[in-house]
């Protein structure tokens, strides 16, 4: 693998950009794998990239069937925080967000991680109760999260409107200083680039038609639009898809499959230094490093496979931004698109083995899955690895919608990312 280090991109810069090479290979797929990982996302490219550097595990196979990062992974608002209320859920989430802190070392790739906080706004005495539980939860579990009062919330970001006529002022907020972003993209290359480093075939424009399963139940391979492929153990990480993907294996699983999108306004100079959101008016806004204002809406009301919402669901989003930035107004919308969120009913994820042998499922992360890219790849690859969980995702089950013991982020944390 080609290494990256200011050296080599001074030389690269100073001869021409002649000696590039390509980042990861395009192999014709192989009659067999020890494992195939279905869904070229971050957190499917992630588990194998985990699978072959720390479980031993390199004989792997990532179908993608359209090209790798063209789902939510190239399509989100890149919010990262850890910030959230039950055990369950801040244990997954802090473990990803460690992860990123040595990402773009671990990966050699620069994923851009930028801790620059996410600060929670709160607009009623509920919001405000809820945020307080939260701060106080997080701290019980070693998670920075901190109160700030309105005029503090201000001086943390200046362009607030904190004070004048507001439909819903602002109260105070809850701000994660390591919060933060990442480039979607850089992330889904760079685990790409040092998995197919470590010999995992990443395998675009396969999409997977069936799984095969012998008579005895398990797993034996999957059928593509490349052929048929063979696999001992098979990892489903296809996001809006994987109803679609998991019944092809005869496993329904609890999951609605939503358009989610966002958009973004003409390049600006620096003006917004983090990310805020406001689950209450419903916006979340961040300044990329291009300058553009990347703003997220929430999902059509409605389920659909279709990756584009309604016109009406960015209106009502940019009304909050407006409100919350007044600035803001004059700024002109470059361009808006959707992705397609597969959500639970307790809107925490699933990252578990299936009832049936061989197979594997990581989904549910509905709206705010990118931010546990890494953690989640750790865990489902350790989970495939030792057809066990691990501890962090062992109750991330499907069981739990069975026996109850649901972990409601839904109604706790209110908030869509
Ligand atoms: C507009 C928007 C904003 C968001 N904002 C945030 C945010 O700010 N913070 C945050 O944490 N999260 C956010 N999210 C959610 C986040 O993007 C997702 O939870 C996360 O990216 C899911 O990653 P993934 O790898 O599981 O899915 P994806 O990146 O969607 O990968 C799944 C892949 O599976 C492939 N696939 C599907 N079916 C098949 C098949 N049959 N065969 C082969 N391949 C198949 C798809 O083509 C796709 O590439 C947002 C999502 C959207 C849409």
């Amino acid at each position: 693998m080609q290494k990256f280090s200011a050296l080599s991109l001074l030389r690269a810069g100073l001869t021409g950009h002649v000696g590039w090479q390509r980042q990861w290979r395009s192999p014709e797929p192989k009659p067999g794998y020890d494992v195939i990982i279905v869904g070229g996302g971050g957190h499917g490219l992630a588990t194998a990239y985990y699978l072959a550097s720390r479980y031993g595990v390199k004989n792997v196979a990532v179908l993608e069937k359209g090209w790798i990062g063209g789902g939510n992974t190239g399509r989100n608002t890149t919010i990262i925080r850890s910030n959230y209320l039950f055990d369950e859920s801040a244990g997954i989430y802090e473990h990803a967000l460690k992860l990123w802190e040595g990402l773009s070392q671990e990966l050699n790739y620069n994923v851009m991680y930028s801790p620059r906080g996410v600060l929670m706004l709160a607009h009623n005495i509920h919001d405000v109760q809820s945020f307080k539980r939260h701060v106080h939860a997080n701290r019980l579990n070693g998670i920075d999260n901190e109160w700030l009062s309105p005029e503090e919330c201000k001086e943390f970001c200046p362009p607030l409107n904190v004070g004048g006529s507001m439909r819903y002022p602002i109260l105070g907020g809850a701000l994660q200083r390591r919060g933060g972003t990442a480039r979607h993209d850089a992330v889904a290359w760079g685990y790409a680039r040092a998995a197919d480093a470590l010999g995992v075939d990443i395998i675009e424009n396969c999409e997977v038609t069936g799984i095969r399963r012998a008579p005895t139940g398990e797993v034996v391979g999957v059928d593509t639009t490349r052929g048929s492929i063979n696999a001992k153990r098979i990892g489903v990480v296809a996001a809006g898809n994987t109803s679609t993907v998991m019944n092809m294996a005869g496993v329904r699983l609890p999951l609605e499959s939503f358009p989610l999108q966002a958009l973004v306004s003409e390049p600006v100079k620096p003006i917004f230094p983090c990310v805020v959101m406001s689950n209450t008016i419903h916006a979340y806004i961040s300044q990329s490093d291009k300058g553009e204002m990347v703003i997220g809406a929430g999902t059509d009301v409605y389920t659909s496979y279709t990756q584009r919402g309604g016109l009406h669901i960015v209106n009502h989003t940019l009304d909050a931004i407006c409100e919350l930035v007044p600035a803001f107004r004059r700024l002109r919308m470059l361009r808006n698109w959707g992705g397609l969120v597969d959500v639970t009913p307790d809107r925490s994820p699933i990252v578990a083995k299936t009832p049936v042998s061989g197979l594997y499922v990581n989904c549910g992360w509905g709206t705010g899955g990118f931010k546990a890219t890494p953690g989640s790849g750790e865990v489902f690859a350790s989970t495939i690895a030792k057809d066990e969980p691990n501890k962090i995702n062992a109750p991330f089950t499907i069981e739990r919608f069975r026996d109850g013991a649901v972990i409601d982020e839904a109604a706790a944390a209110a908030v869509a990312h």
